[in-house]
């Protein structure tokens, strides 16, 4: 049996309150919302703070509304409530797909879309018991010096294995941040960074307080794949997230987002070109494919071999794209 190392658990009353308590507790501390990674992760001693701020009870991060020309998410909304929120799946149905695609159903009663866009990232050396990393001289991201995937001491390459990231991202949302220093808002593309280790700009006495997304015209149609080994419970090996303006069956613009390849999600470029003032023909989707395909490179992060995970980038794009046509 693993168990919790052990914390002082608070529950702040408001958002200044949870701020206040992070610092109080600066470099001892961790947020926690529905626990549903962090305290598997607590289990596995990857991460060992003696205080945790409970987030679920504050009112700040609660709520699914819109707001002038957005549509804001509360963090501490649950991957459910967003997944079947009316809103969500008349404007954003590619996101509802991703909250209600992610772990499983109990997962989703506790974990909140705000956990999920702050999910640390994973790896086969990674997440294991301690007894497992000793075996093997730990690695970079956590107590040792080298990276077992890239066999280098530089960088950490674990993978980003969010599901909603990549449809937020083509969704145009942006991340609102509060910290000691005030409020910031930082768009989603932005957000993520190449780093395994911390692998986003917040940093790490700041919250996020919601997520916005700009209301979409009448021409949007989006879609989301997800690749997993069991569909009723696992983590991606690959995801990928479409979000097309089409007028009269005309594409206007195409912003495509692949991830749980590397340590953030991967806008593939290009799709101007290709599909631009186009319908979505064969021909279109086929080279749309070849290019995503181009442009990924899967690595031995995750225990399925990389080069079927790469093969299966054409396939995934393929099927979002001809579920749009
Ligand atoms: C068996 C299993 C399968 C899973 N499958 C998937 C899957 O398919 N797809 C997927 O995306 N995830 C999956 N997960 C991971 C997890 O359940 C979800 O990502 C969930 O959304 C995490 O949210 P949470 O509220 O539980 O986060 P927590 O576990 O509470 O926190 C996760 C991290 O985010 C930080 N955090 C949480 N909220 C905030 C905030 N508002 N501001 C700043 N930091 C914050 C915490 O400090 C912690 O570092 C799975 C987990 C398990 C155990
Ligand atoms: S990618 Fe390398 S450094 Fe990062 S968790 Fe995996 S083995 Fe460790």
């Amino acid at each position: 049996m693993l168990r919790l190392p052990p914390f002082t658990y608070h529950r702040p009353a408001g958002l200044d309150d949870a701020l206040a308590m992070l610092s109080a507790h600066a470099g001892d501390v961790m947020p926690i919302a529905g626990g549903t990674d962090l305290l598997p992760n607590m289990k596995h001693r990857l991460f060992e703070p003696g205080h945790l701020v409970a987030l679920k009870r504050v009112p700040e991060l609660h709520g699914i509304a819109v707001d002038g020309e957005v549509l804001r998410i509360g963090a501490a909304e649950t991957l459910h409530a967003v997944s079947v929120d009316p809103l969500v799946r008349r404007h954003f149905p590619s996101l509802a797909e991703a909250a209600g695609n992610v772990a499983g159903p109990q997962l989703r009663n506790m974990g909140t879309i705000g956990g999920n866009v702050c999910l640390d990232t994973r790896c086969t050396y990674y997440n294991q018991t301690p007894f497992w990393r000793q075996a093997l001289g730990y690695c970079l991201k956590k107590d040792g010096e080298v990276c077992h995937v890239t066999k280098v001491g530089r960088k950490c390459v674990a993978a980003h294995s969010a599901d909603t990231p990549p449809v937020l991202w083509t969704l145009g949302a942006s991340v609102e941040l509060a910290g000691p220093g005030g409020r910031r808002t930082v768009p989603v593309a932005e957000y993520f960074v190449a780093d395994g280790i911390w692998n986003s700009v917040r940093e790490r006495d700041e919250l996020v307080v919601a997520l916005r997304i700009p209301l979409p015209g009448p021409g949007l149609r989006t879609a989301f794949r997800k690749l997993r080994q069991r569909n009723a419970i696992d983590f991606p090996l690959l995801n990928v997230a479409v979000a097309v303006e089409m007028e009269d069956d005309v594409v206007g613009e195409m912003r495509m987002v692949v991830s749980a390849l590397g340590s953030r999600p991967r806008a593939i470029t290009g799709l101007a070109d290709i599909a631009g003032g186009r319908r979505l023909s064969d021909d279109v989707v086929d080279t749309a494919a070849q290019r995503a395909f181009q442009q990924c490179h899967p690595l031995t992060n995750i225990i399925v071999d990389a080069d079927w995970r790469r093969a299966m980038v054409a396939v995934e794009v393929r099927r979002a794209l001809q579920g749009l046509a």
